[in-house]
């Protein structure tokens, strides 16, 4: 079917326009009214130069998905955007993000607006990953979604009542510095045990260094780091554990062992109807959802907490585009 049928089969708002801004680049997508993804397309983004030129890179973005589906702009329902945060997801704002650099305090959604002519909403990245989940994916007919993305961070959406959860000022939602452990690790954001700073991408790699260096027991991981403990990746431990490395499996059971305390503590908070996990390492800990649901009755005192499905992201390196898109659908 082209776009131009597909148009005519749908009644309204047949496409909404997914813009991911990220500190290097920036994509934009068309997107149908079932989340399919038509056509995307990449630029760099200058976000070392002033405000001017990072708001040139995301027109020109938008512009390279119109040149391509002209028939797209008259039925566009919206036009979402992702962006790095902080940011005032309520006024559509950028705050101070320091991956992008060269905006203050600037209002992304009103300058969209204008620009384009049609409505535009802005968010960050895990909570727009959370609702295309809950609006096209994972979770798909469930009103109260915990999307959690598992990466080089941790980040979290909660989708409450089918629409993104923002607390007072926009700030809500960020369960990666839920801390489980006031004497843990130091965390990025400063604060000690965060879950971010015990099971990121990062985080697991250091728990197989160190595994590493107390053992003797040989290793698919020694040879997978290049002889240097210190270039071990989550990718290496990943493979390493695929090939049925058990120091690699016992690295990646302390940490599914940490994300079920974790999750005990947001079941107890929220008690969703489904949690969701993406990001780069959600499909390496997906592996382990069975043994993080015999662990989670430990953590938890709801008792029907093993009923709650722990499922994988519909959308992967995708997330961006059809979360930004889906911001449009709320
Ligand atoms: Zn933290």
């Amino acid at each position: 079917m082209s776009l131009k049928e597909q148009a005519a089969e749908n009644q309204r708002n047949d496409f909404t326009l997914g813009v991911d801004i990220g500190g290097t680049k920036v994509a934009a997508g068309l997107v149908d009214a079932r989340g399919t993804i038509l056509f995307q397309t990449r630029a760099a983004m200058p976000a070392q130069e002033d405000a001017a030129a990072g708001f040139a890179a995301v027109e020109r973005a938008i512009n390279s998905v119109f040149e391509k589906h002209p028939e797209a702009h008259a039925s566009l329902a919206g036009i979402g955007i992702c962006a790095p945060g902080p940011l005032d997801p309520i006024r559509g704002v950028v705050l101070n993000p320091p991956n992008l650099p060269c905006w203050r305090n600037f209002p992304l959604a009103a300058k969209v607006q204008r620009a384009f002519h049609v409505g535009a909403k802005v968010d960050n990245d895990a909570n727009a990953a959370a609702l295309a989940e809950a609006v096209w994916g994972a979770g798909a007919d469930f009103r109260n979604v915990l999307y959690a993305t598992l990466g080089t961070g941790i980040g979290t959406g909660i989708i409450f009542d089918r629409r993104i959860y923002h607390g007072r000022t926009g700030s809500a939602a960020e369960g990666g510095h839920v801390s489980i452990d006031y004497n843990g690790p130091r965390c990025g954001c400063g604060k000690r045990g965060c879950i971010e700073a015990l099971c990121s991408g990062p985080a697991i790699a250091r728990r197989a260094r160190a595994r590493l260096a107390e053992s003797n027991t040989p290793s698919r991981m020694r040879e997978l780091a290049g002889g240097s403990l210190e270039r071990l990746t989550a990718e290496n431990v990943a493979e390493a554990f695929h090939a049925g490395d058990a120091l690699a499996r016992e690295a990646l059971e302390a940490t599914a062992d940490l994300l079920a305390v974790w999750l005990g503590n947001l079941i107890d908070l929220l008690e969703p109807d489904i949690i969701v996990f993406g990001g780069g390492v959600a499909q390496l800990m997906s592996e382990f959802f069975p043994r993080m649901q015999t662990e989670l009755p430990k953590w938890s005192i709801n008792a029907r907490c093993c009923e709650i499905p722990l499922l994988l992201a519909k959308y992967g390196s995708d997330a961006g585009i059809a979360g930004a898109a889906a911001l449009c659908r709320q």
